[in-house]
């Protein structure tokens, strides 16, 4: 936490504001859109959430196809299953590690001439790092399919000065608590479009149409972010740049001390800004990360692998793939450092000398 939430948190509790509505969350909306420059915003109860609002606002329906990065979270895929609706999943490019628009066309062209064009596309900005959006841009908009950005992990990310989460038709972003900003859980879902921000907030309040008693024609869900934590994300969007100041020292750091020791890091493309949530990088073929993550554990610090691509995964087996390799050879060799944005210049000399006694070892 950065110090005034606790301040808010006592404004809630003397209005008395405890609840999924209240001045906070209008507040917090209201600093979210300014900051990534989106007409409306809606605070819900996670990024999962959001990702299941924006799929229902774009009417995917069961059997639809989704296109979705295969290197990501679970929580991507997650809500095209509650629709009923099936993944196409799509490979990474080098570089970024996300989704690859080689690939991505490919998908589309197939299943449109299999007579099925998917309902959306779902790029995921993985660790910060912005998607090649230019390209899966003019792709959404040849072949007319909207973009849901999964931007979970890149608020404050830009792209041509742009910020990630605001290309599609719709974006969201996660208040999880291992994420840059945290109100513990949460999410907010970011568009231009009236009508699907008034239409996302009807099924986040389970879908209650505006009558004097209760009256419902469409099937929503629980998912309005509690106005307490609202007051704890107005206060973590006030340290917003500060801590991606720090994090991108941190990156810089890793890249210069023990940089030599990596094949590469995870790149952003000249004139993007990623956030640099988590600085990863890949070990060189002979070098196992789970080897180094045993070794700084001993350390007592805290690395981890990077996802096992949604097309590996057990529970997802049968969907289409359009895959080049690139997302399995990341998870095999792939490491995320240690990259929070409270590390102090002593915690990043004790981790820097870690990872230098094992790679001379
Ligand atoms: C954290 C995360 C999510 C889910 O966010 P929640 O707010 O925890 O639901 C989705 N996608 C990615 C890529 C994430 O990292």
């Amino acid at each position: 936490m950065s110090g005034n939430e606790l301040e808010y948190i006592k404004d809630v509790f003397k209005d008395n504001w405890i609840a999924p509505i209240g001045p906070h969350l209008t507040m917090f909306e209201d600093i979210v859109k300014k900051y990534t420059n989106s007409k409306y915003a809606v605070a819900v109860t996670s990024c999962t959430a959001g990702i299941h609002l924006a799929l229902r606002a774009l009417r995917v329906k069961e059997g639809d196809y989704v296109l979705c990065s295969s290197l990501t979270f679970v929580a991507t895929v997650n809500p095209i299953l509650y629709c009923g609706a099936e993944p196409i999943f799509v490979d990474s490019e080098e570089g970024s590690w996300n989704m690859d628009p080689i690939l991505l066309e490919e998908a589309i062209l197939n299943s449109t001439a299999l007579g099925k064009k998917p309902k959306a596309i779902i790029p995921v900005h993985i660790f910060g790092v912005p998607c090649n959006m230019d390209a899966i841009k003019k792709l959404s908009d040849e072949y007319d399919i909207p973009i849901i950005e999964d931007a979970a992990e890149s608020l404050g990310s830009t792209f041509n000065d742009k910020h990630t989460g605001t290309f599609g038709s719709i974006g969201v972003y996660s208040f999880n608590g291992n994420k840059l900003l945290s109100t513990s859980g949460g999410g907010v879902v970011v568009t231009n479009n009236k009508e699907h921000a008034e239409y996302m907030k009807h099924l986040s309040t389970q879908a209650k149409e505006n009558r004097p008693y209760y009256y419902h024609t469409d099937i929503g869900y629980n998912y309005r972010m509690s106005n307490v934590l609202a007051a704890i994300g107005v206060a973590q969007m006030e340290v917003i740049e500060e801590r991606i100041k720090r994090t991108r020292e941190v990156n810089k750091i890793y890249q210069k001390e023990v940089g030599k020791f990596f094949y590469s890091f995870q790149e952003e493309r000249s004139g993007d800004r990623s956030n640099m949530w988590l600085t990863c990088a890949l070990m060189n073929g002979e070098d196992k990360p789970e080897d180094l993550i045993e070794h700084l554990s001993k350390d007592n610090i805290e690395a981890r692998r990077i996802w096992k691509p949604m097309h590996e995964q057990p529970v997802m087996q049968g969907y289409k793939k359009y895959i080049n390799g690139n997302s399995s050879l990341i998870f095999l060799q792939g490491i995320c450092l240690p990259s929070g944005s409270d590390l102090t210049k002593a915690d990043m000399k004790r981790i820097i000398k870690s990872i230098k006694t094992f790679f001379n070892k």
